[in-house]
């Protein structure tokens, strides 16, 4: 395939912050003002409760004002082209609920998919496409589309809810893979909407059986985009996590599933942190212990996250005072992973 034109120079973890308009609850609740001061792009000074002030410097900063089409064209094209070109990458978005997590990832709403609204991975899959028309006719792609959802370190089908217990293997051939996970055949941006569609129904479905709510669980969009020419077969995998929800649970209040549910959250969570910041710290190489193992969502990451595969974590945040400590943490996290 014909490479496109680098956008820009893009290091292998890419460390980006969004945030959201105001909800009208936040204005109801506590009028219109909000932590942030914008310097610059990629730099804003966040005032906490008590007034103190912190300057984050970040690959990106994506206001209220941002629109989808420039968090994609920032974050996830120079990925796309990569996954074309058989390399790696993982997108993740991270932050409290209610944050923009799958309003970034899927989107006002999958279904509709406005060309305004709709999030990464609706463009991903057109992205995915939009290369390959360009690609050379001597090589023959094939595109695979999984879906999963990682609860209480417990990896379900998302394209196929028979399939509750995934296992996570990993041989010479096919790498880390998800031992018998669906794997959907796409051939343009409308079948692959369609099998989405249904992933995220189905987790839905989940959700009622299990008494959980979404923003407890993981949601990983995975792409595998395949070449062969002359059978020499080489694959790019893009992986999107739409992660749980970071917020802190109230000790005092929680207690049974809550509790376990926010215990495994934090742990998994901490586990990327680690995970990131091994990565980042420099010091990667044959010495360097990347804790992969810690959970179910690194190891599924494993080959996605690290070597020559890009990262791109990106921090969603509210702007409202009302949620700064949250907004804190988050960032913080987006920091530390730099
Ligand atoms: P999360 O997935 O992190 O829990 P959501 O993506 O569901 O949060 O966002 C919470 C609400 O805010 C949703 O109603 C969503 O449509 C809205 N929202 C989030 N980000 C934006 C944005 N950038 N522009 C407009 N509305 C947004
Ligand atoms: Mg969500």
């Amino acid at each position: 395939i014909e490479l496109l034109r680098e956008l820009r120079d893009m290091s292998n973890v890419t460390v980006c912050a969004r945030f959201r308009p105001l909800s009208s609850k936040e204005i109801r609740d506590h009028g219109d003002s909000t932590c942030i001061q914008h310097l610059d792009a990629e730099t804003f000074v966040f005032k906490d409760e008590k007034g103190e002030d912190y300057r984050f410097r970040f690959d990106r900063v994506f206001d209220q004002g941002s629109e989808q089409v420039d968090v994609y064209e920032f974050l996830a094209l120079p990925i796309v082209q990569d996954t074309v070109n058989a390399v790696n990458g993982t997108i993740l978005a991270y932050g409290q609920t209610g944050a923009g997590k799958t309003y970034s990832m899927e989107g006002a709403n999958i279904f509709g998919c406005d060309g305004n609204t709709k999030g990464l991975v609706p463009r991903v899959v057109d992205g995915i496409f939009e290369c390959l028309t360009q690609a050379n006719v001597m090589t023959v792609y094939t595109v695979k589309l999984s879906m999963v959802e990682i609860y209480m370190e417990k990896v379900r089908d998302l394209l196929d809810l028979s399939k509750d217990n995934l296992q996570i293997k990993e041989d010479k051939v096919q790498g880390i893979h998800l031992l018998g996970a669906t794997e959907i055949y796409i051939s343009d941006s409308a079948e692959a909407l369609q099998n989405l569609s249904s992933g995220i129904a189905n987790r839905a479905v989940g959700e009622t059986n299990m008494n959980m709510a979404s923003s407890r669980s993981h949601c990983a969009y995975i792409f595998t985009v395949q070449q062969e020419q002359h059978r020499r077969v080489k694959t790019g995998k893009l992986v999107l996590v739409d992660l749980a929800g970071s917020e802190k649970i109230e000790k005092t209040g929680a207690e049974g599933k809550v509790l376990e549910e926010a215990k495994t959250i934090n742990k998994s969570l901490s586990a990327l942190g680690n995970v990131i910041k091994a990565l980042t710290s420099g010091t990667q190489g044959k010495l360097n212990h990347i804790p992969y193992r810690d959970s179910k969502l690194t190891r599924i990451l494993q080959d996605a996250l690290g070597g020559n595969s890009r990262t791109v974590l990106l921090c969603c945040c509210s702007p409202s005072t009302l949620n700064a400590s949250e907004s804190l943490s988050t960032l913080r996290f987006g920091a530390r992973a730099k």
